[in-house]
């Protein structure tokens, strides 16, 4: 968490226009990792058959909804992540009140519905509903249950090897990756899942949402004086994903790098393309 918070000084100081955006990033990620040590989850059971699955039909191991969580640790997040969000800016201070009305007048069980973990359908039906802003309480919920997530992922670990996998979704959960990264001296490239947060190995050059391979279909474009980070644009699909160079930062915190580099994704999409798993902490 030190490193964190130094990374963050940092940043805020070579681009004070994300002050804001930044400091709301260190508040949530501190309760994360409050909450993370006392939160316990059940073991996860694989099937064998399950591991077949994943090897010869490519099937992910779990479905989002099997993660195990611990509801009591969820709820108390969900609860000081409100008392942030209130506090980060106007427009998600009205929402989040909105949110947390909601539950005080007891037309939703907040327990009730983070057991559910995250479904988006069920979540933006009842955002339309009861007129509540979508990304916010997703957002609100997807961080609550966070920490147990990532308790699972830690369970499976040893289940996987992530170098062989080589798909554009994740072994464990079956979902899109968020980020790429590129690691050791030979910059091997892995996918990080915007669910569970696991990482694994893919080719350097492909598109992970369509496998256009296409040299020609493929291009990237950096930000100026910005050769950590870069943008991968498939000409096929009209897809990006950011690419981000571990090995040219000290902290490795993929995620605020993103955050840090909102800048990079106005140009994407300013060019016409869109990316398949939108920033969670924008609003
Ligand atoms: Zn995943
Ligand atoms: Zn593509």
């Amino acid at each position: 968490m030190e490193k964190l918070r130094k990374r963050i000084q940092r940043l805020k100081e070579k681009r004070p226009g994300y002050g804001e955006i930044l400091e709301f990033y260190l508040k949530v990620r501190e309760e994360q990792e409050k909450i993370k040590v006392s939160s316990r989850i059940k073991p996860i059971l694989l099937k064998k058959e399950w591991k077949d699955l994943l090897t010869k039909e490519g099937f992910p191991l779990l479905q989002r909804e099997d993660f195990p969580l611990d509801i009591e640790a969820s709820v108390i997040l969900f609860q000081s992540l409100c008392q942030i969000g209130k506090e980060a800016n106007p427009y998600m201070s009205e929402h989040v009140n909105k949110i947390e009305e909601i539950f005080d007048k007891k037309r939703i069980n907040l327990k009730e519905l983070l057991k559910e973990g995250l479904k988006e359908k069920r979540i933006g039906q009842i955002a339309d509903e009861l007129r509540l802003d979508k990304k916010v309480f997703l957002f609100l919920i997807q961080s609550s249950i966070r920490p147990s997530i990532e308790a699972g992922v830690e369970q499976l670990r040893s289940e996987l090897d992530p170098e062989t996998w080589l798909k554009g979704y994740c072994p464990i959960c079956g979902s899109l990756p968020y980020l790429s990264l590129l690691k050791d001296e030979v910059g091997k490239r892995y996918l990080l899942c915007s669910f569970c947060g696991y990482q694994w190995r893919i080719e350097r050059l492909i598109c992970p949402f369509c496998n256009n391979k296409e040299q020609g279909a493929l291009q990237y474009i950096y930000g100026e004086g910005e050769e950590a980070y870069r943008i991968d644009l498939c000409d096929k699909c009209h897809q990006y994903i950011k690419t981000i160079d571990l090995r040219k930062l000290e902290e490795t915190d993929p995620s605020l790098e993103d955050l840090a580099t909102l800048h990079l994704d106005i140009l994407a999409s300013q060019k016409g393309y869109k990316r398949p798993v939108p920033n969670p902490w924008i609003t």
